[in-house]
């Protein structure tokens, strides 16, 4: 059942009144035993501070830790960012994003870096892959997103947040392997329901709009969400940003799967926190032109792609070696994009430290496909 909890400030005051709130309505904790282990898998995108946006926020983080631990159970938080998987790298996230603070409130951060295969069959894409090891530790999972824009899949909240259970190495052959954006949201889904988290939890105290999910302008909500559906919690979370879940390629793949009811009214309390305003990245469905046999060319003329805005590049060229397909070369200490290589995938985008990598469609696709 979709729930929600105005939570106006990150301050911890605030916090857990409300996170407890929230958990309460949600169905409350009875299913938590003594001794058991709750995984809660976070959004820690990236090195970047809190008041960034771009992660979870430890203040809610510690709240939910807490709570847990009232019930017995012992907490393991943890995530796989982009890049290393190791304990130099996380070690140097957990203190910028501010996380350590959940080992002051008696949970553990995620120390075990190995990695396992998974094998599901019933998977529509991703039928072999591969998963951080830690996540086998957890008797139970929580899925603890954070409300973010992202150039590729236009929304970043729950359904998107299960791709950090993927190795951070591994993430570019997972986008190599589903170049198609309908394949890749189908690995999303699958990825779903294999771990099928027990809840589905949003920080939107805080979102982030414009260039998500690491470098876009935080903006206030004050709202969480809660759901053990992750497909109708992300249906929520696009109508709070005036996004149209259809537009939206993870929804539409849970949708055609039969795992997102039709119809859900959105409940009432939430017309206060709607904002259609919020700055969004580029429209990435094109279907009006599908079948059509000037599809190929319409598709690849009218489509969002990566652009560099030189003045804020510095020519570091992590767009070039984060890009899966190998399509930016560094010239002159700027990237160059080989256009026909690039499967717009929007890592690139998503890695630029400096934000001069975003989603783009031109004036004339803008203007045939508002
Ligand atoms: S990652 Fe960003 S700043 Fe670095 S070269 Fe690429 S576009 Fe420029
Ligand atoms: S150029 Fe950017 S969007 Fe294109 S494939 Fe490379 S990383 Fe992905």
């Amino acid at each position: 059942m979709l729930v929600l909890e105005p939570c106006p400030s990150y301050s911890p005051e605030v916090c857990r009144p409300a996170m407890a709130r929230l958990l309460k309505a949600a169905g409350g904790l009875d299913w938590v035993r003594p001794g058991m282990t709750v995984g809660v898998k976070i959004n820690l995108v990236a090195a970047l501070k809190p008041d960034s946006a771009a992660t979870t926020h430890p203040a809610l983080v510690c709240a939910l830790v807490e709570l847990l631990r009232e019930r017995g159970a012992n907490v393991l938080v943890g995530d796989s960012p982009g890049g290393l998987f190791n304990g130099p790298a996380l070690e140097r996230i957990y203190s910028i994003t501010g996380m350590k603070a959940v080992e002051a409130v008696g949970g553990q951060l995620n120390r075990d870096f190995s990695c396992k295969q998974a094998r599901f069959p019933e998977a529509k894409s991703a039928k072999r892959f591969e998963y951080t090891g830690w996540l086998d530790s957890c008797d139970a999972l929580i899925n603890f997103c954070k409300l973010k824009t992202h150039g590729m899949m236009g929304l970043s909240a729950a359904v998107k947040n299960l791709f950090g259970a993927v190795p951070g190495t591994r993430k570019p052959e997972m986008h190599y392997q589903f170049p198609q954006v309908e394949d890749f949201a189908n690995m999303l889904v699958d990825l779903n329901e294999y771990f099928r988290p027990q809840l589905n939890l949003v920080d939107a105290v805080v979102g982030m709009e414009g260039n998500g999910p690491t470098m876009g302008t935080p903006r206030p909500l004050g709202l969480l969400l809660a759901d053990d559906n992750p497909y109708r919690l992300d249906t929520a979370c696009a109508a709070l940003i005036g996004e149209d879940p259809a537009a939206l390629p993870a929804l539409s793949a849970a949708r055609a799967r039969g795992l997102l009811p039709e119809d859900t009214p959105l409940p009432k309390e939430m017309t206060p926190f709607l904002r259609p305003d919020w700055n969004r990245p580029p429209r990435r469905d094109i279907r009006f032109v599908r079948g059509t046999p000037l599809s190929p060319v319409l598709t690849f003329l009218l489509q969002a792609r990566p652009k560099v805005l030189p003045a804020q590049c510095v020519g570091c060229g992590k767009c070039a070696r984060v890009c899966p397909a190998k399509a930016i070369r560094m010239q002159r200490h700027r990237p160059s994009i080989d256009r026909k290589a690039c499967i717009r995938c929007f890592c690139c985008q998503e890695f630029c430290p400096k934000g001069a990598m975003i989603s783009h469609r031109s004036a004339i696709a803008r203007l045939l496909t508002p």
